[in-house]
Order: C-alpha cells, then sequence, then structure tokens
C-alpha cells in the first residue's frame, strides 16, 4: 500500500525523522492560510499524488510570497499531472503540501528495500540524489552503496557511519545523517515497509540533514497489525477495479495488456499470463478467482475484467478442483447477460462437472471460442484480439 508524501513525513517525524514543516491543503484558500502560518520566506507547493517524477512534471513550485502560493496552488489542485510514474492518462492532483522552503546545499539519495536474495533489510545511499536512482545504477552503477542489516541487531552505527562516507556527506553532517538514517529504519521496521525512499536527502546552507521528499510503501500482508496506516489509505489514488475486487475478496491486479485473463489459482493465473505473453499477446489483468467462488463472485470478476476498457478480448481458463466448471459457466452468462459481450471470448474448462459447465455455455447462445488445452486457448485469444 502507497501513502502521500506529506503523510509519510508526518509518520517520519514521529520517528525523529528530519523533515520540514508542512500542512495538507485540499483547496487554494487553504493553501494560502497554511503558507502563511508557516510563516516563511519561501513556501514550497507540492502536488500530492501517489506517483514520483512530479518535479519535471510542473508539479512543485517554488513560491516566494502569498500572491505566488494562490497562483501555483491554483495552477496546480485539479490539473493532471503526468509523470513518467503516472503512465499516458495521469493523475489528478487533489491534494498539496504546503512546505517551507529549503536552503538545499546538496542533494542525496537514500532508500530501504527488502532484499530477497539476503532476506535482508538493505540500507542504499548516493550522492546522486534528486534524479532517478534507476537511471543512476544503469550509468553509474559504482555510485549506489549497501549496507545489508541483520534483523537480530538492527542497523550499526558503524554501517550508518560507512555509508554517509561513501555517500561523500560533509564531515560536518556526518552525525545528523547517522541519527537520520537510524531514525528512518526503525520508522520502516515498526510499521512494516516494503519501502522507504528519500529522493532527495538534502544537507543544508545551515547544517542540517532533511528529508525533502518521501516516499514509503507498506506490505500489504501486514495491514491487520498497522491500522494507523490504513487510515492513510486514499482510494482515489487506487485503481477502481482493484477497489471492486477487494469488496469481493478477489485478487485482482490491473496490468497494462488487453487479453484479460479468468483464472481460478494464483499458480494456474501465473502460467495463463505467462502463456499469453509467450504467444505474443499481453495480459490485462492478474486475477485469480479462488477455489470456493460463488457463482456471485464469478460474475463480480467477469463484470470487473469487461469494465476495463484496454480488453480487446478475454481467456477464461479454469481447471476445475475444488472449484466447479458450471459455476464459472454461470459467472459468465450472468455477468455477460447484465453488461454485454462485445469482444471475443476464448474458454477453456477442464475437471470438476466440466460437462455441465460446457452445457451451460453452449445454450447461452454466446459467442464462444472454445479451447481444448492452455496453449491452444492462448493462441486463438492472442489471434481473436490481434
Ligand atoms: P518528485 O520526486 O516527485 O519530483 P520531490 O519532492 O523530490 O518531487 O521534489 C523535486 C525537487 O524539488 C527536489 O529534488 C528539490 O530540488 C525540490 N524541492 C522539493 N521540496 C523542496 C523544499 N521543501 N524546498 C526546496 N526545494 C524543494
Ligand atoms: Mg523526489
Amino acid at each position: 500500500m502507497n501513502i502521500h508524501e506529506y503523510q509519510s513525513k508526518e509518520l517520519l517525524r514521529k520517528y525523529g525523522v528530519a523533515v520540514p514543516n508542512g500542512h495538507v491543503a485540499f483547496t487554494v484558500d487553504e493553501a494560502v492560510e497554511k503558507a502563511s502560518s508557516l510563516g516563511t520566506a519561501v513556501t514550497v507547493v507540492k502536488a500530492q499524488i501517489h506517483a514520483g517524477g512530479r518535479g519535471k512534471a510542473g508539479g512543485v513550485k517554488v513560491a516566494k510570497n502569498l500572491d505566488e502560493v494562490r497562483t501555483y496552488a491554483d495552477d496546480i489542485l485539479g490539473k493532471t499531472l503526468v509523470t513518467h510514474q503516472t503512465g499516458p492518462e495521469g493523475k489528478e492532483v487533489k491534494r498539496l503540501l504546503i512546505e517551507e522552503g529549503c536552503d538545499i546545499d546538496q542533494e542525496y539519495y537514500i532508500g530501504l528495500v527488502l532484499d530477497r536474495s539476503t532476506s535482508r533489510v538493505v540500507l542504499m545511499g548516493s550522492e546522486e540524489g534528486g534524479t532517478e536512482i534507476e537511471e543512476v545504477a544503469e550509468a553509474t552503477p559504482e555510485k549506489i552503496f549497501r549496507e545489508y542489516i541483520d534483523p537480530a541487531v538492527g542497523l550499526q552505527g558503524f554501517q550508518a557511519r560507512r555509508l554517509a562516507f561513501n555517500m561523500n556527506i560533509p564531515q560536518d553532517s556526518l552525525g545528523k545523517a547517522v541519527k537520520f538514517m537510524g531514525s528512518l529504519y526503525q520508522a520502516f521496521v515498526e510499521n512494516d515497509c516494503s519501502i522507504a525512499e528519500i529522493n532527495p536527502l538534502v544537507t543544508t546552507k545551515q547544517g542540517d540533514v532533511l528529508a525533502l521528499d518521501a516516499k514509503l510503501n507498506f506490505d500489504s500482508n501486514a495491514l491487520y497489525r498497522q491500522k494507523g496506516i490504513t487510515e492513510y489509505r486514499d482510494l482515489d489514488e487506487e485503481d477502481a477495479k482493484e477497489i471492486e475486487a477487494s469488496k469481493y475478496d478477489l485478487s485482482y491486479i490491473a496490468l497494462d495488456g488487453n487479453i484479460g485473463c479468468m483464472v481460478n489459482g494464483a499458480g494456474l493465473a501465473m502460467a495463463t499470463m505467462d502463456i499469453i505473453k509467450y504467444k505474443g499477446g499481453e495480459p490485462a489483468n492478474f486475477l485469480d478467482v479462488g477455489g470456493g467462488a460463488t457463482a456471485e463472485k464469478v460474475t463480480a470478476a467477469f463484470k470487473i475484467i469487461l469494465s476495463d476498457e484496454h480488453v480487446k478480448g478475454i481467456f477464461v481458463n479454469i481447471f476445475g478442483g475444488i472449484m466447479k466448471c458450471d459455476v464459472i459457466a454461470e459467472g459468465v452468462v450472468t455477468a455477460t447477460k447484465e453488461v454485454g459481450l462485445e469482444i471475443p471470448l476464448v474458454v477453456r474448462l477442464e475437471g470438476t462437472n466440466v460437462k455441465e459447465g460446457k452445457k451451460i455455455l453452449e445454450e447461452s447462445g454466446l459467442n464462444i471460442t472454445a479451447a481444448d488445452t492452455m496453449a491452444d486457448g492462448a493462441e486463438k485469444i492472442v489471434a481473436l484480439v490481434k
């Protein structure tokens, strides 16, 4: 789960991570009011969306007085920002962070992430801050330094010092940088984060070390014990189809392709996406309807797939074990009766109650292309959408 920058900073502040003063604003008037309450010479108006790259897209503006705050807030609020992380459709800005302007000396990068190969949290740092870390990793990988953290003892002082030293943080700021890293690590662990990215971390002309940007991601599997974090959820930022799917307890992830997939079992769902790609197509989603799904749940799932305007064809791939093929067939027929079906549908059914399932589909009068195997089905749907 993702949250906004201002929420991340609010959380980090509680752990003693140094961040600039700032307030969220939902309207232009509120933005001016918050800026005036900050009372700083320079104020930064920042678009709050769940995506980075806002600066380059015009979503971060430095205002020298309250009139400029009003102009920028008016300009950014309601605007659809297109950054390299939003996709071409962009994201509408509904909230602003009104933040104290900072006298930047140098920009750095600090990130915490779970490294799966060592099963440890890794702290990464670079003196190449402010730019995309992916670009640094590509062009000058030697400028990224890593410290692997032993969970039993946590981040050790010598590791933080070594990293700060490798990042070329000035001598005078080393102590503050080390404290920053320790607090960030504590916030990361206690809140079940999966990513904490501070880009840029800055040193100021006054010798302070601050997080100018903050991105936190949380492990969804741990949200049950992080009730405070779930209150930060902003449904406006989430995929409408995924929100709908979560109401029915469906494992659904929206993707960029045009072939909708309805599958039972996570393993088969992954394999189905693979084989679609292998045959030259692009899956539009991951969907596991689960083992004990009811016809109602299957109907909901099918409707969610159909509501995706990018979907140009659907592949239903069911291997009925606990799941019965007739339940799937019923769901497909009910959904298409309610919302119509104007795109090709390929169905591969196998397993429990397969005869009953096929009969329901045949009698439905729907234009269905039957497939014998998974490979056959994938090939057929890829050909049909082309
Ligand atoms: P994004 O990563 O989405 O582009 P950032 O929060 O990193 O957004 O802001 C982009 C740039 O704007 C930063 O690299 C920094 O140079 C500048 N900036 C952001 N916040 C402030 C601030 N409070 N004071 C001064 N400059 C800022
Ligand atoms: Mg940034």
